[in-house]
């Protein structure tokens, strides 16, 4: 399979930012008396846009979510990443074998633009994907919608068929597999069997996706040779 387009989720992906994003988030929903361990907010926030996860804070809350959280969560989060934030380990490698290969690339994430930008250029990322960046920001309905991938294959002038997306979160792999693109899940920290099950092909040694883009047959393809073979 020659892919018209290698669309990489950013957090979890290229950048190992959800350990220190999630920290932040659950001190500061315990902070506002929302008792929430590190787990559940992996569980229950992880791929998500901000405003979703507004949304449900504030059905949580039973109140609205005051006024500041938000930026001070942006705040916190910009400063830890200043302090902790690397990149995936293995991705640098990956992605000049990607770039070898001259297959295009972007970047589509339910983080916003400045947060995007912040982590792949603390980490040294972001020259290989300037200009190929699409955020949640951009249209209506954030994963686990097919709005963002569609948006970016759209702008990038790939078939969505022709897209293979590389996703960590259960959410995001929804969203890929509802805009009929391939997924490999990368489940370095999330399970591989809820990944697998949402219809990705997983993996766990980010070394290895040069071979999985090579050799990884497109979901629709690979679903009738299984069919055929049942028969
Ligand atoms: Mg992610």
């Amino acid at each position: 399979m020659r892919w018209d387009l290698v669309i990489f989720d950013c957090d979890g992906v290229l950048v190992d930012s959800e350990p220190i994003a999630n920290r932040v988030f659950t001190d500061l929903l315990n902070e506002l008396g929302l008792a929430t361990t590190l787990e559940e907010t992996m569980r229950d926030y992880v791929g998500r846009s901000m405003a979703s996860c507004m949304a449900i804070v504030g059905e949580r809350l039973g109140r609205p979510v005051p006024d500041g959280f938000v930026d001070a969560f942006r705040n916190r989060t910009a400063d830890a990443f200043r302090a902790e934030l690397h990149a995936v380990p293995g991705i640098e490698a990956a992605l000049d074998a990607i770039a070898d290969a001259s297959l295009p690339t972007c970047v589509a994430s339910s983080g916003e633009h400045r947060k995007i930008r912040l982590s792949l250029g603390l980490t040294g990322l972001l020259p290989r994907f300037d200009g190929r960046i699409f955020s949640a920001q951009d249209v209506a309905r954030g994963k686990p919608h097919p709005d963002l991938f569609l948006h970016a294959a759209r702008a990038m002038g790939a078939d969505p068929s022709r897209c293979v997306v590389i996703e960590d979160s259960p959410l995001g792999v929804r969203a890929a597999v509802a805009a009929g693109m391939t997924v490999l899940g990368f489940a370095a920290r999330t399970d591989p069997g809820t990944l697998a099950e949402l219809g990705a092909t997983t993996f766990d040694d980010m070394t290895r996706l040069p071979e999985m883009l090579s050799g990884t047959p497109r979901t629709s393809s690979r679903r009738t040779e299984e069919g055929l073979k049942r028969d």
